[in-house]
């Protein structure tokens, strides 16, 4: 007996649109996602697309129309809600260009709900959320089936962070002076990741850390990581064993 096809085709194009979709409506998609569904993946009439929008969850949509600048599409079914994202958010120092875009898509692949950017001593960026970042949050959301986007939020300073610190969150700070093995201190339950910037965190700032009453040293082993390698790390520690990386298989296989 062949296996029934997942449906809908896990390959069909997925988009996040920023309003909300609802059952039984049209949209009209223009500019780069118009490009990218009509020009790009040469879709027409009777093509499906999935669409998600941070809100109600993820549809399918049927292409009605398709221009070279705009798209229209009507929203057929809703496939499934909004999933709910463990609850860690990953507080970074600014990095260059390259590599805070690697962070922020790696850590939405990774399933972090906030990128909480945090301003120290030794940061060598300060300018943070912009149009570049945000796409490349989205974009690897679309890919990784993601229906909650993560929340960028504005950089902060750390004296700043720790002062407004919820007392009910964990703060898990990387220190790479030593600290507890991460899987002894990750515990289902709201949580914040703490990296530090290239140059490390000055000693004052360590001190100011540790002396946080929801801080919790952690080391991530004898060697220096970078401090994107360090957030990944220990961002995939924190999922496997408090995160959702134990639930049952995703319900639909790939073709
Ligand atoms: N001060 C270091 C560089 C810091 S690495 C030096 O110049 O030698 C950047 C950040 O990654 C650190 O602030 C820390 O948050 C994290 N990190 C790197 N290696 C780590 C380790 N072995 N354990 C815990 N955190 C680490």
């Amino acid at each position: 007996m062949p296996a029934t096809p997942a449906w809908p085709p896990a390959s069909l194009p997925r988009l996040f649109v920023p309003e909300p979709l609802a059952a039984a409506t049209t949209l009209k998609l223009e500019g780069n996602q118009a490009n990218y569904l009509a020009n790009v993946m040469r879709l027409g009439p009777g093509d499906r697309v999935k669409l998600f929008d941070d809100r109600t969850g993820e549809w399918l949509a049927e292409i009605v129309d398709a221009g070279k600048r705009r798209v229209t599409l009507s929203i057929t079914e809703h496939l499934r809600p909004r999933e709910p994202v463990p609850d860690l958010w990953l507080l970074f120092a600014p990095l260059k260009r390259g590599r805070i875009d690697m962070l922020v898509e790696k850590a939405t692949e990774l399933g972090v709900a906030r990128l909480l950017p945090v301003v120290t001593r030794r940061t060598v960026v300060d300018r943070v959320k912009d149009e570049r970042l945000l796409a490349h949050m989205v974009e690897a959301a679309e890919q990784c089936e993601r229906t909650a986007l993560p929340e960028l939020a504005d950089a902060v300073m750390l004296q700043d962070l720790l002062a407004a610190w919820p007392a009910e969150r964990t703060l898990l700070f990387a220190d790479e002076t030593g600290g507890r093995p991460l899987l002894e201190q990750a515990a289902p339950g709201p949580a914040g990741i703490l990296i530090g910037p290239e140059g490390g965190f000055t000693n004052e700032e360590r001190a100011a850390i540790r002396a946080h009453p929801a801080a919790r040293a952690i080391s991530l082993g004898p060697r220096i990581l970078r401090a994107e390698t360090a957030a990944l790390a220990a961002v995939a520690l924190w999922m496997a064993a408090a995160g959702d990386w134990g639930d049952a298989p995703r319900s639909s296989v790939a073709d």
